[in-house]
């Protein structure tokens, strides 16, 4: 039995996470569960999954989850906030930590369970978005070893030769015979939307993703392509990339989930349905194979398969990530915090669409830029960058 702690478990890579638990329970032990706020949700994986721990972020909404559990007589010992979190990511019956708080809140934790050198399946991108060589420094001090939960990350990984898996971070791509990491992206629910109609665009039509069922900012950073940018800069860091070494491909049917080129004209692609219980499953049991409840791919049921260059026009926060990750550290993490801010004020309908990448340019634009050493060099210009977007949301 592995234990097993889930950052962010009531959320829809946490729930995935579990649906694959389930699926062998003889294999995962749930050392902890771990949330933000949801005290109902919270209160009902613990009855249904037993952990060891349970902590919530809020103070409050723990103290109503640990009342519940005892009117329930669930043995589970709460805890709360960031601190007690990180404890529990770091603790030594642990063996693997599923990284997927949402956004910046995920940074500490995730890197208290790589620093703590455990098996971290990593879907919160934006540890590496804010934080790439610091993690991949850690991990390697450490002995971490990193897993992309990610689906388009986690199909290169499986399209890597076994001597670049084993090197994550910090793999000789050309010394492998590598010659292209081969990014794709659906292109979201606006690929053939006319230009002219995207200042109207509503947070309901922005989070209906045509593939993917996933949480609320992230499919509005699908909408926007902002979603491959992160994961652009995510492999990066992942794969050891130069920009040369990338290529980035629309791929509207999301079966091809990414691939890998060789310099013999070698092309190997990960496919499946678009269900991230696959990448979760992968990375729980690596380099064995469980199952994880996914449908088998009927290719008979596929129509096509098709390929589109990304327009920079349509996707202006794919073009300012690839820009950003030019510029620096500093510039990633100032865009990731404006991103995060303003597609929570588009969601609550105080910007249009439009104006979310004006927001993100216009905050990297106004952050001196500085060497970014450690992880309060992020957290201040994460600090910075949000006060900057939420004076732009003000002023829009
Ligand atoms: P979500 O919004 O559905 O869930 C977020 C989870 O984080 C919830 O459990 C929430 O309670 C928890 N959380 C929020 N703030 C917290 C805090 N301060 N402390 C502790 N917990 C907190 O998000 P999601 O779609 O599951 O995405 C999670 C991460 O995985 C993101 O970084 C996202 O980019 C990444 N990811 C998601 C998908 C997907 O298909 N959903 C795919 C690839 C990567
Ligand atoms: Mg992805």
């Amino acid at each position: 039995m592995k234990n097993l702690v889930i950052l962010g478990s009531t959320g829809s890579i946490g729930k995935s996470t579990l649906s694959v638990v389930e699926h062998n329970p003889d294999k995962y032990h749930i050392f902890a569960l771990v949330g933000g706020q949801n005290v109902e949700l919270m209160t009902e994986q613990c009855q249904k999954y037993q952990p060891d721990f349970a902590a919530l972020d809020d103070e409050i909404k723990a103290k109503q989850l640990a009342e519940n559990l005892k009117n329930l007589n669930v043995k589970t010992e709460v805890v709360s906030g960031q601190k007690a979190i990180c404890e529990l990511a770091a603790d030594r019956h642990v063996d693997m930590v599923m990284a997927a708080i949402v956004g910046a809140a995920g940074l500490l934790p995730t890197l208290s369970a790589v620093q703590a050198g455990k098996q971290v399946l990593l879907a919160n991108k934006e540890s590496l978005v804010t934080c790439g060589q610091i993690f991949i420094d850690e991990a390697r001090k450490s002995g971490a070893k990193l897993l992309p939960v990610d689906s388009e990350h986690n199909a290169i990984f499986q399209s890597l030769p076994p001597e670049a898996q084993k090197q994550i971070g910090f793999c000789p791509l050309s010394e492998l015979g590598i010659s292209k990491i081969v990014l794709t992206g659906s292109g979201g629910p606006f690929r053939t939307k006319p230009l002219t109609e995207f200042d109207a665009i509503t947070p309901a039509q922005a989070v209906a993703h045509p593939n993917w069922s996933m949480g609320q900012k992230i499919s509005v950073d699908s909408a926007t392509m902002m979603n491959k940018g992160l994961e652009y800069i995510e492999a990066r860091w992942l794969f050891n990339a130069t920009a040369e070494e990338m290529e980035i491909i629309i791929h509207p049917q999301s079966i091809i989930h990414s691939m890998v080129r060789y310099v013999d004209g070698s092309v190997i692609a990960q496919m499946g349905n678009p269900d991230m219980r696959t990448p979760i499953a992968h990375t729980m049991a690596y380099p064995n194979r469980i199952q994880s409840g996914v449908e088998p791919l009927d290719f008979f049921k596929l129509s096509e398969l098709t390929f589109i260059e990304p327009d920079f026009a349509r996707y202006p926060n794919l073009k300012l990530a690839i820009e950003a990750f030019a510029e620096g550290q500093y510039a990633t993490t100032a865009m990731n915090a404006a991103n995060e801010v303003a597609v929570d004020a588009f969601l609550k309908n105080l910007i249009r669409f439009t104006d979310i990448a004006e927001i993100n340019r216009s905050v990297i634009e106004h952050i001196a830029p500085i060497e970014v050493k450690e992880i309060d060099d992020v957290l201040h210009i994460d600090g910075l960058s949000r006060e900057l977007a939420e004076q732009a949301v003000k002023f829009l």
